[in-house]
């Protein structure tokens, strides 16, 4: 069974007298630094000199420096830059400034387990991985609840590998709803597979072509947006509480019949879902990310160009702006506020 770490078994106290660096504050960032400072954790903000991120931190209260100067004084140093810059802000700004046998984290093991990232021996080197955007990380801690985590710890020099790592999960408001024991390799293989398959590269392209397909063949598309995108939220609601059983049980026979029968999802699906996960576990989806973004990101750029225009999201805003209680939500661009 696996190994689940709760509220009693982290202790705060071994953050004390410790500075945590956080190194960027954009989704993941803002939650861990705004969550440890409110746990009592003394925490400084890393961000390069011009970043649009500094005045988001310094209007929470938050002291900030630049990578290298937070790094100096720090006892642990949390990397949540996007994944494809870790490693030259590594290399550039916290190994050459980093104190012997500061412990360095992560939010996910990409840079640890694929090999752009290597710590010298003296470092011990965590993981706490939230299973969660980081809005909802923060959302929940403000509610007095947390999102799960998966820990692991990969280098344990001193021993006091899993002390630091449980502390900090705690420090997070996590351990309210769990922490989870992995490896770097089993979180990172994972993580990109939930995200590519079923997540985003799954749901995400079957809400679009469900779209597609009933606005070509001629409905409404208000229509078809309820259909297949609005009413999703409320079946995972279900999910969550009681999995798929408590999903099916609320929805009727007729649905629960065609649901059953659906020819959707095959055994091809399940071909390219593994032809998926080969191409994470040998690299090769690793490779193809970062070799693109070190050229510029030029495929990646086109293809968020592309996405964002998918004919879905030229009726989604009209139609969520009727919804009163989500007058205050705002769609991802212009969502800035870290509250
Ligand atoms: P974001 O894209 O939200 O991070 C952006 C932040 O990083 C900004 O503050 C940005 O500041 C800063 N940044 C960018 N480049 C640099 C640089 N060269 N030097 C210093 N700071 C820089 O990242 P995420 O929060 O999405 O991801 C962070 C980590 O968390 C990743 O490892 C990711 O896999 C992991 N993770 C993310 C989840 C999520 O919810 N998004 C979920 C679980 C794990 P600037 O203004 O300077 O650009
Ligand atoms: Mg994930
Ligand atoms: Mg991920």
């Amino acid at each position: 069974a696996a190994q689940i770490w709760y509220e009693k078994d982290g202790d705060l106290s071994v953050l004390e007298g410790k500075k945590v660096a956080i190194i960027g504050y954009g989704s993941q960032g803002h939650a861990h630094a705004l969550n440890l400072r409110d746990s009592g954790v003394d925490v400084v903000v890393g961000l390069r000199a011009n970043s649009k991120s500094v005045e988001f931190a310094k209007e929470q209260g938050l002291e900030v420096k630049t990578v290298a100067d937070a790094t100096k004084e720090a006892d642990i140093i949390m990397i949540l830059a996007p994944d494809q810059y870790q490693r030259t802000i590594w290399s550039e700004e916290i190994e050459p400034n980093i104190k012997e046998g500061a412990a360095v984290g992560f939010a996910h093991g990409f840079n640890i387990h694929y090999g752009y990232i290597k710590p010298t021996a003296d470092h011990p080197v965590f993981m706490v991985a939230p299973k969660g955007p980081g809005h909802i990380v923060r959302r929940e801690y403000v509610a007095g609840r947390g999102v799960p985590v998966v820990v692991a710890v990969e280098q344990d020099p001193r021993g006091d590998g899993w002390d630091i790592t449980l502390a900090y999960a705690k420090a997070m408001g996590a351990l309210r709803a769990g922490a989870i024991k992995t490896t770097f390799k089993e979180e990172t293989e994972t993580d990109l597979f939930g995200e590519q398959d079923v997540l985003m590269g799954g749901v995400n392209h079957l809400v679009e072509t469900g779209f597609e397909v009933l606005t070509e063949a001629g409905y409404q598309p208000e229509i078809a947006y309820f259909e297949v995108c609005h009413e999703l939220k409320m079946l995972v609601d279900l999910m969550n509480e009681g999995g798929l059983n408590k999903a099916r049980w609320s929805c009727s026979d007729t649905a629960q019949y065609g649901d059953f029968t659906s020819t959707v999802v095959d055994e091809s699906t399940k071909d390219r879902m593994r032809y998926q996960l080969k191409r994470i576990q040998d690299g090769s989806f690793a490779k193809e990310f970062i070799d693109d973004q070190d050229a510029g990101a030029p495929k990646f750029k086109e293809l968020q160009e592309k996405f964002s225009h998918e004919k879905i999201e030229e009726v989604g805003p009209k139609l969520r702006a009727m919804f009163s209680w989500n007058k205050d939500v705002k769609d991802a661009d212009e969502a800035q506020s870290f509250t």
